[in-house]
Protein backbone atom coordinates (compact mmCIF):
# COMPACT_ATOMS: atom_id res chain seq x y z
CA UNK A 1 0.00 0.00 0.00
CA UNK A 2 2.20 3.04 -1.05
CA UNK A 3 0.01 5.57 1.02
CA UNK A 4 1.36 3.28 4.40
CA UNK A 5 3.67 4.17 6.27
CA UNK A 6 5.40 0.82 7.34
CA UNK A 7 4.64 -0.66 4.10
CA UNK A 8 7.02 2.76 2.84
CA UNK A 9 9.75 1.29 5.31
CA UNK A 10 9.58 -1.96 3.76
CA UNK A 11 10.05 -0.63 0.12
CA UNK A 12 13.16 1.38 1.12
CA UNK A 13 11.47 3.99 0.64
CA UNK A 14 11.33 6.14 4.49
CA UNK A 15 14.57 5.21 6.73
CA UNK A 16 14.42 2.57 9.12
CA UNK A 17 16.95 1.71 11.96
CA UNK A 18 16.58 -2.15 11.08
CA UNK A 19 17.49 -4.91 13.99
CA UNK A 20 16.09 -7.70 12.50
CA UNK A 21 15.02 -8.79 9.10
CA UNK A 22 13.46 -12.37 7.50
CA UNK A 23 12.24 -12.65 4.28
CA UNK A 24 8.65 -12.16 5.52
CA UNK A 25 9.15 -9.86 8.76
CA UNK A 26 10.75 -6.77 9.61
CA UNK A 27 12.03 -5.30 13.04
CA UNK A 28 13.27 -1.82 13.35
CA UNK A 29 13.71 0.85 16.27
CA UNK A 30 10.49 2.93 17.33
CA UNK A 31 11.25 6.77 16.48
CA UNK A 32 10.00 7.85 20.04
CA UNK A 33 10.62 5.08 22.17
CA UNK A 34 8.84 4.25 25.37
CA UNK A 35 11.41 2.15 27.48
CA UNK A 36 15.90 1.18 26.68
CA UNK A 37 14.46 -1.09 23.50
CA UNK A 38 11.27 -0.47 22.41
CA UNK A 39 11.04 -2.33 18.14
CA UNK A 40 8.59 -2.57 16.20
CA UNK A 41 7.72 -5.92 14.26
CA UNK A 42 5.77 -6.16 11.14
CA UNK A 43 5.03 -8.55 8.50
CA UNK A 44 6.64 -7.03 5.41
CA UNK A 45 2.98 -7.79 3.75
CA UNK A 46 0.42 -5.27 4.72
CA UNK A 47 -2.29 -6.01 7.51
CA UNK A 48 -4.29 -4.10 8.87
CA UNK A 49 -4.39 -5.26 12.78
CA UNK A 50 -3.69 -8.13 15.20
CA UNK A 51 -6.84 -9.63 13.99
CA UNK A 52 -6.65 -9.17 10.46
CA UNK A 53 -3.49 -10.87 10.61
CA UNK A 54 -4.58 -14.08 12.17
CA UNK A 55 -7.54 -14.57 10.34
CA UNK A 56 -5.58 -13.82 6.56
CA UNK A 57 -2.25 -15.63 7.22
CA UNK A 58 -1.85 -17.05 10.83
CA UNK A 59 1.55 -18.64 10.18
CA UNK A 60 2.77 -15.41 9.20
CA UNK A 61 1.31 -14.26 12.75
CA UNK A 62 3.49 -16.76 14.18
CA UNK A 63 6.91 -15.69 12.60
CA UNK A 64 6.08 -11.94 13.46
CA UNK A 65 5.80 -13.77 17.22
CA UNK A 66 8.76 -15.76 16.79
CA UNK A 67 10.94 -12.53 15.49
CA UNK A 68 9.50 -10.33 18.43
CA UNK A 69 11.11 -13.11 20.95
CA UNK A 70 14.51 -13.20 18.56
CA UNK A 71 14.61 -9.30 19.40
CA UNK A 72 13.79 -9.90 22.97
CA UNK A 73 17.04 -12.19 22.67
CA UNK A 74 19.02 -10.32 20.57
CA UNK A 75 18.97 -6.98 22.72
CA UNK A 76 19.58 -8.64 26.22
CA UNK A 77 16.12 -8.57 27.12
CA UNK A 78 15.86 -12.52 28.14
CA UNK A 79 18.06 -15.67 27.44
CA UNK A 80 16.91 -17.91 24.81
CA UNK A 81 14.89 -20.47 26.86
CA UNK A 82 14.99 -18.07 29.86
CA UNK A 83 12.40 -15.66 31.60
CA UNK A 84 14.68 -13.04 33.16
CA UNK A 85 14.60 -9.83 33.46
CA UNK A 86 11.78 -9.76 31.01
CA UNK A 87 10.36 -7.74 27.96
CA UNK A 88 6.66 -7.11 27.03
CA UNK A 89 5.29 -7.51 23.25
CA UNK A 90 1.92 -5.11 22.93
CA UNK A 91 -0.08 -4.38 19.75
CA UNK A 92 -2.83 -1.74 19.40
CA UNK A 93 -6.02 -2.17 17.72
CA UNK A 94 -7.93 0.69 17.44
CA UNK A 95 -8.17 4.80 18.27
CA UNK A 96 -9.07 3.57 21.93
CA UNK A 97 -6.13 1.63 22.22
CA UNK A 98 -3.61 3.93 20.58
CA UNK A 99 -3.46 2.63 17.10
CA UNK A 100 -1.63 5.30 15.13
CA UNK A 101 -0.30 3.06 12.20
CA UNK A 102 -3.00 0.89 10.10
CA UNK A 103 -0.47 -2.09 9.61
CA UNK A 104 0.06 -4.71 12.17
CA UNK A 105 3.02 -4.32 14.80
CA UNK A 106 4.13 -5.63 17.45
CA UNK A 107 5.76 -3.43 19.95
CA UNK A 108 8.96 -5.12 22.30
CA UNK A 109 9.66 -3.37 24.71
CA UNK A 110 12.19 -3.87 27.52
CA UNK A 111 15.45 -2.81 29.35
CA UNK A 112 13.04 -0.59 32.40
CA UNK A 113 10.83 -1.77 34.85
CA UNK A 114 7.02 -1.81 32.79
CA UNK A 115 4.47 -0.99 34.99
CA UNK A 116 1.34 -3.04 35.27
CA UNK A 117 -1.93 -2.73 34.25
CA UNK A 118 -0.81 -0.17 30.82
CA UNK A 119 -2.13 3.25 30.99
P1 LIG B 1 0.83 2.52 17.50
O1 LIG B 1 0.56 3.90 18.05
O2 LIG B 1 0.59 1.40 18.44
O3 LIG B 1 0.11 2.32 16.16
O4 LIG B 1 2.39 2.46 17.19
C1 LIG B 1 2.97 3.17 16.12
C2 LIG B 1 4.40 3.41 16.50
O5 LIG B 1 5.11 3.79 15.32
C3 LIG B 1 4.60 4.55 17.51
O6 LIG B 1 5.21 4.02 18.69
C4 LIG B 1 5.50 5.54 16.76
O7 LIG B 1 6.47 6.12 17.60
C5 LIG B 1 6.14 4.65 15.71
N1 LIG B 1 6.60 5.34 14.52
C6 LIG B 1 5.95 6.27 13.78
N2 LIG B 1 6.70 6.66 12.73
C7 LIG B 1 7.86 5.95 12.79
C8 LIG B 1 9.05 5.89 12.00
N3 LIG B 1 9.21 6.64 10.91
N4 LIG B 1 10.03 5.04 12.36
C9 LIG B 1 9.89 4.27 13.48
N5 LIG B 1 8.80 4.26 14.26
C10 LIG B 1 7.79 5.09 13.93
ZN1 LIG C 1 1.34 -1.33 5.26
Amino acid sequence: MSDCLFCRMVAGEIPADVVHSTDRVLAFRDINPQAPTHVLVIPKEHHRNFGALAAADPALLGEVANAAHAVAVQEGLVADGGNEPGYRVVTNTGPQAGQSVDHLHLHVLGGRGLGWPPG
